[in-house]
């Protein structure tokens, strides 16, 4: 608290008590909006209330900032190209533990707390599992008091807004800075130039030795843009500093001289495109340059800033390792590895072998996928326009590390094609996976199946010349954000039970293992649930017009649209399940509700395709007054960590059905179990880690596992066959191309018909069956009411493992070396 505070009351811009909030509320509405209180919009409410709470953030943030610093204190630096941080106000309110004097001082100004953190627009800086991991981890690292840096790209727009127009998904964009963003402070003297194309040239320098000058074509700069990221319960605040771009101010000039102007003008446009706008997943990587740019640009800066960082706190360069620990999300980063050393020589003039040394001793790589085609490459002639210095490091780097492979595999000619940095075959390309697992220093998958995958598959070269370098670090998710925020219910129900250790250490959630023996208990955790279904089937109805039964089993599948997750398994599961109402009218069976919800790639026809198809279902069921007291199907809109802070408390179960061996973890698989859902799904990713912790008789497994599903393709797999054998997959398939579904086109959904009879890579078909049988048993399950919560209350009893507090002290531990450094603000 601020002693020069008036009248011995707290200070405005930092007292927690319902008065001080109050007047900081309405002197920031009238401030900083310039609005009075009648005339204010939602949209000012919530800008007040969002500027009352960053005014709170403040001291903290500067401080941690100073402590780092005195404490030389080794920082983690995240390289990530998404964040997907969700909402910021709710989180820092429940961090700041402001909630009940909060929610009084609103509702004492006639405002309600929940209204007001609903206006708030999400910055939608990522596509899904990846970019939400890296906020899950940027939250956990407050928490655990991990002094580190965010680092990525402040996107003007960020994911597309998905609107269903006649069942159709239409991509609007994000214009999330639309009301501007009260969290981020614009640091605009952290500003890097950064450069693109030209050429490189020697020279020999005053010393006698000879070096390397890139001229580039053209310099554009990175202007930081800080959000402070405040743990749980302490005073850490951490930095998620994002890059914007600009074009430098000398460079109109200098045009404009030349009498250019447009021109000039033109330039400046093409500088700020830069980090205009998110790239979706699953699409094509071919000629986009602007990816490859974008990656570079923020990797850049991102260094520049590092190396600026450790010569004002170190004794030098060579003290880089000490102070950075350097984790590149996925390749998005990889550029990372050539651009250290571009600086450490260019510019700092190290020679190669302290500058190898001291890049290898910076950076760790986590590998995302296991799908060939997601392994990202760049075409040699688009990287050497880019990028022309970088190419040379690339090819040095190379040469020295195929004379290694050399020695090691005897001149195995397989492996140095294989392993080489450059694929030689075709149109030549650089193998961004590959360059990672080169210079780091460590590479991790995110479940132990997925990390098993890799040492054996994508990256097995790797693993058998560098085995000291694996290791798993399984997925987790922050129970704040997916919990404790978004279920306060059950958050509620679960602190008076067991008190509100469990914010920190989840594993406190053993204690609750007892409770599935009493009664009064068990009931009370139903009502949880309801209160949950209950509500999001009003959201339902607002978002859609779709009125559905709470009281059903609300079966869910909410993540990214892509054939590997097999939403459409799903789907050919409730339309053989609306046959079997139609068939048999008495049949006992619970009443259900589907809900569907995630963006599909604008440029993946058939995830597309899976969205329209989904809606039609929907709309013939709905309306078939024969069934829809039993059986409703929605698709929710605009999948977010919004919509998903509403959907995972509301689910009974969730939906994780991908084929075994294609999801690296999954993260929605964990925040649907902390809520209380059980899952049907397969032994893939962290699905595999989940059943063994909650307990095989609590998880519905279904379907082939990996080993199964290579056998399958191994014998030849012809889904026709398996079709022809299986007549509820039959009947549904034959249902869907019968056009019942599209008014009568019996063509309109022909691409994803043909596919599973003719080719069915992700083996819908042969999982079919015992999916739909697995199903049975959910359904059978679900009518013993007590016999379900003692399931779900194992699953959330069980799900302590799954922090990303956890998945966090396991990096900290194994590959960073950083320690917690302790922060109080008096
Ligand atoms: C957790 C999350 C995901 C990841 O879901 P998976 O089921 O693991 O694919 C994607 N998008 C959002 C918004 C999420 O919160």
């Amino acid at each position: 608290m601020n002693a020069s505070a008036e009248n011995s009351t707290e200070h405005t811009r930092t007292g927690g008590s319902v008065d001080s909030l109050k007047r900081a509320f309405t002197d920031n509405l009238f401030y900083v909006t310039g609005r009075t209180f009648r005339k204010a919009t939602p949209i000012d409410h919530y800008t007040a209330l969002a500027y009352t709470v960053r005014d709170r953030l403040l001291e903290r943030f500067i401080h941690t900032a100073q402590d780092y610093r005195h404490q030389r204190a080794k920082t983690v630096a995240y390289l990530s190209a998404e964040f997907l941080t969700g909402p910021h106000l709710g989180n820092n309110i429940l961090n700041l533990g402001l909630w009940p004097n909060l929610s009084q001082a609103l509702t004492e100004l006639g405002l309600d707390l929940d209204t007001v953190l609903d206006t708030e627009q999400e910055p939608g800086l990522g596509n899904g599992g990846l970019g939400r991991l890296a906020a899950c981890f940027m939250d956990s690292l407050a928490t655990l008091e991990i002094p580190a840096i965010g680092y990525g790209i402040r996107y003007e727009y960020g994911i597309f807004d998905q609107e269903i127009h006649d069942g159709w998904q239409v991509e609007i964009t994000d214009a999330w800075l639309r009301n501007g963003n009260p969290w981020e402070i614009p640091n605009l003297q952290r500003r890097f130039p950064v450069h693109f194309g030209g050429h490189t040239e020697q020279y020999v320098d005053k010393q006698g030795h000879q070096r390397t000058r890139w001229l580039p074509e053209t310099t554009i700069l990175g202007l930081a843009y800080d959000t402070p990221i405040l743990g749980y319960g302490v005073q850490n605040v951490n930095l998620l500093r994002l890059w914007k771009s600009e074009a430098r101010e000398s460079f109109d000039l200098q045009a404009f001289n030349h009498g250019d102007y447009y021109g000039a003008v033109n330039d400046m446009v093409v500088a700020q495109n830069l980090s205009k706008v998110l790239y979706p997943n699953d699409e094509p990587e071919v000629g986009k340059v602007l990816r490859l740019r974008q990656q570079y640009f923020f990797v850049s800066c991102s260094l520049q800033d590092m190396l600026r960082i450790t010569l004002r706190d170190t004794d030098g360069l060579d003290h880089f390792p000490d102070k950075f620990a350097v984790q590149l999300n996925d390749t998005h980063p990889a550029i990372a590895i050539a651009e250290f050393m571009r600086l450490l020589l260019d510019e700092y003039h190290a020679d190669w072998n302290r500058a190898w040394a001291l890049t290898q001793r910076s950076f760790a790589y986590t590998n995302h996928t296991l799908l060939p085609e997601a392994l990202e490459t760049w075409s040699l002639d688009l990287f050497r326009r880019t990028l022309p210095r970088h190419l040379e490091i690339i090819y040095e780097i190379n040469s020295r590390f195929m004379d290694e492979v050399r020695m090691t595999f005897l001149g195995d000619q397989g492996r140095l094609a294989r392993m080489s940095l450059i694929d030689e075959r075709g149109d030549k390309a650089v193998r961004m996976a590959n360059l990672a697992c080169v210079g780091a220093m460590a590479i991790n998958g995110v479940a132990a199946l997925h990390t098993e995958l890799l040492k054996t598959t994508v990256l097995k070269d790797f693993h058998d010349m560098w085995p000291e370098k694996f290791s798993n670090k399984t997925n987790g998710v922050t129970p704040r954000r997916f919990l404790a925020l978004a279920n306060r219910p059950l958050a509620a129900l679960i602190e008076e039970t067991i008190d509100h250790g469990w914010l920190r250490d989840l594993n406190e959630f053993s204690r609750l293992e007892p409770y599935i023996d009493d009664a009064a208990f068990r009931q009370r955790w139903r009502e949880v649930k309801r209160i949950a279904k209950v509500s999001f089937a009003a959201y339902l109805r607002e978002v859609t017009g779709v009125t559905v039964d709470p009281d059903s089993m609300f079966d869910v599948q909410a993540k990214r649209i892509h054939e590997y997750k097999r939403q459409h398994l799903n789907l050919l599961h409730v339309v053989s399940h609306y046959l079997r109402l139609k068939q048999q009218p008495d049949l006992d069976t619970p009443p259900r509700t589907f809900i569907f919800s995630g963006k599909a790639a604008p440029g993946y026809r058939m995830a597309k395709l899976v969205i329209k198809l989904t809606n039609a279902i929907a709309d013939v069921v709905n309306r078939d007054r024969k069934v829809n007291d039993r059986l409703r199907v929605v698709f929710v809109p605009d999948f977010s960590v919004k919509v998903g802070q509403r959907l995972y408390p509301a689910a009974d179960l969730s939906e994780q059905i991908s084929t075994a061996g294609k999801e690296a973890s999954g993260t929605g698989n964990m925040k649907f179990s902390m809520n209380g859902a059980l899952t049907i799904g397969t032994l893939d990713g962290a699905n595999v880690e989940i059943r063994n912790a909650v307990g095989e008789e609590n998880f519905y497994l279904f379907g082939l596992n990996v080993d199964e599903v290579q056998q399958r393709f191994a014998d030849g797999y012809h889904p026709r066959d398996v079709i022809l054998q299986t007549p509820e997959l039959h009947e549904a398939l034959d249902l869907i191309g019968s056009g019942l579904f599209a008014h009568g086109d019996k063509q309109l959904f022909a691409p994803l018909l043909d596919n599973l009879w003719n080719h069915d890579p992700y083996l819908v078909c042969a999982d079919f069956h015992a999916y739909r049988e697995c199903q049975g048993r959910v359904a059978n399950d679900f009518r013993d009411a007590e016999l379900w919560s003692r399931m779900s209350i194992l699953n959330v009893a069980r799900i302590g493992y799954f922090s990303s507090d956890r998945a966090i002290r396991e990096y900290c531990r194994d590959i960073w070396k950083v320690q917690p450094v302790s922060i109080t603000v008096s």
